[in-house]
């Protein structure tokens, strides 16, 4: 019977197709017209169902009628062939996902991965509520993997040798450095870096595949964003590649994932972290991740996520010291061959105490500025080239910070902050917020004025004026300016 139905098969398809999909399959039973087909994998059954669901329809029919009706079973993976077949109607295609689905929902990933079970997670964890399209198609997402996958996206550029050593930085260098030297095999599974934005995780985590890479050549790294991680598999089930998203995954040995922070709010994403997560660390892989602010403070991902990164150890990165921005500085100079004098360096380290990458970029444009102008750096550009940096973060921060604090100290929007009202409460917060932006950022007065709904600068020398005055003749108000001045402090 089967023989006569790929009589008809191969009169309706392409000679290529035909031997890649229809010369696998073996049959294996016929029975009150159903035929049971064995087919090798679950990728393949989904494959048939998808593009081949008419022409075994036909041949089906031609051969038993309108009884007729075909069953598939699928070699689970090898060695071990799951010999109880799937019912599939014929027509009815979609049928064949439900028990697929269900059994994936209940179960945990399975450890044999790559065939049936990983699909089968990756289904799950997509779309719980079943959507058996999830299975459409997976060809074409196997290519779309192919082509953005391959590499391990680490840039050699950050390694540990380059990754200066400070009080800042050293549990999480040296957690680093043994996950490194022991992927998987030490009790920093996961590791989990945070610390804020331009202190070093990136460059750690690479700095940790990289030295796997070099070490273990064999060994698949994989470094990837939390972002770049969400929109694959964003674009996954677009395209019905999930289960291809998740194969892909379950295949790595070292999982880099940076700023997981990314994650929040994403529950599918997440789910599917989850998922790739468990797999990955039962069977022995080691898993890096990086976040902008400690696992406490994840709002927005999942209790059982963040309780699977208590799993392993937790290592902050602090800013660094003014000895540590030394050395990073020297370190630097180094790498790239710059030459700067040492009390430009020291002043730079004084001056730049926010983040390296600020710090880095004072050095390149110093490096610009000294090409440009054909002059070497010295302290005067050093002082010029920081006045620029300084007044610009703190355009970005700090004034707009001060306005939100002061709005709020005063129970007032920050829209009546710079309104043209006259209304005294009013009146007294924007005068106190002009004094703060005054006492604490470097705008001018011009600009202060401007970022207060177009204020000229005599405005705001007046609103100083009254509120230096005020200081001095109002105890209560004297005490409400210490009690914001707290919150302007650096720390
Ligand atoms: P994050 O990922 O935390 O935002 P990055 O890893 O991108 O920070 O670091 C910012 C820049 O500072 C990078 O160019 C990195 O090489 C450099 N950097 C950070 N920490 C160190 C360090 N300890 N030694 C040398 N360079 C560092
Ligand atoms: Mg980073």
């Amino acid at each position: 019977v089967w023989a006569n139905c790929l009589r008809v098969i191969k009169a309706n398809i392409g000679e290529q197709s035909f031997r890649t999909w229809f010369e696998p399959i073996v049959p294996v039973q016929l029975h009150n017209n159903v035929l049971i087909i064995q087919v090798p994998s679950q990728f393949f059954y989904e494959w048939l169902e998808e593009h081949y669901v008419d022409v075994l329809k036909k041949g089906i029919y031609q051969e038993l009628g309108p009884e007729g009706r075909l069953e598939y079973s699928i070699v689970v993976d090898q060695g071990n062939s799951q010999n109880k077949p799937r019912t599939v109607n014929i027509p009815t295609a979609r049928k064949a996902a439900a028990p697929t689905q269900a059994a994936s929902t209940a179960g945990a990933i399975a450890a044999s991965a790559l065939t049936g079970s990983a699909r089968n997670v990756a289904a799950a964890a997509a779309a719980p509520a079943a959507n058996p399209d999830m299975l459409r198609n997976p060809f074409e997402a196997t290519k779309a993997i192919d082509r953005n996958y391959v590499k391990s996206q680490l840039n050699n550029t950050y390694s540990f040798e380059n990754y200066v050593e400070g009080d800042c930085n050293r549990l999480a260098r040296s957690a680093g450095l043994a996950v490194a030297n022991k992927p998987g095999t030490t009790s920093f599974n996961p590791l989990m870096v945070y610390g804020g934005v331009g202190l070093g995780k990136t460059h750690l985590v690479q700095a940790i595949g990289n030295h796997i890479k070099a070490t273990s050549p064999d060994k698949f790294v994989l470094y990837v964003s939390a972002e770049k991680f969400t929109n694959q598999f964003i674009e996954s089930l677009r395209n019905n590649g999930v289960q291809d998203f998740a194969n892909f995954y379950l295949l790595v040995d070292i999982l880099i994932l940076d700023d997981v922070q990314f994650l929040s709010g994403k529950d599918k994403t997440q789910e599917m972290f989850f998922h790739i997560f468990n797999h990955l660390h039962q069977a022995g892989k080691q898993i890096v991740m990086t976040s902008d602010r400690p696992p406490r403070d994840l709002n927005g991902l999942e209790d059982r996520l963040l309780s699977r990164f208590k799993w392993g150890l937790t290592a902050d990165l602090q800013s660094p010291d003014f000895e540590t921005r030394m050395a990073i500085i020297q370190n630097k100079m180094e790498q790239d061959g710059i030459d700067i004098p040492p009390q430009v360096v020291e002043y730079l380290a004084h001056s730049v105490n926010t983040n390296v990458r600020e710090l880095e970029g004072v050095l390149i444009s110093l490096v610009a500025q000294s090409s440009l102008n054909r002059r070497e750096i010295d302290l005067e550009m050093a002082k010029q080239a920081l006045r620029h940096i300084i007044e610009e973060v703190e355009a970005e921060v700090n004034l707009d910070f001060i306005q939100k604090t002061v709005a709020e100290y005063f129970s007032i929007s920050l829209d009546l902050l710079k309104a043209k009202t006259r209304k005294k409460e009013v009146v007294t917060a924007r005068q106190v917020a002009m004094y703060f932006a005054k006492e604490h950022t470097s705008h001018s007065l011009k600009s202060i004025g401007f970022h207060f709904g177009g204020r000229d600068h005599s405005t705001v020398i007046h609103s100083v004026q009254t509120v230096s005055d005020l200081i001095d003749s109002d105890k209560n108000f004297r005490n409400t300016i210490v009690d914001l001045r707290k919150k302007f402090v650096k720390k």
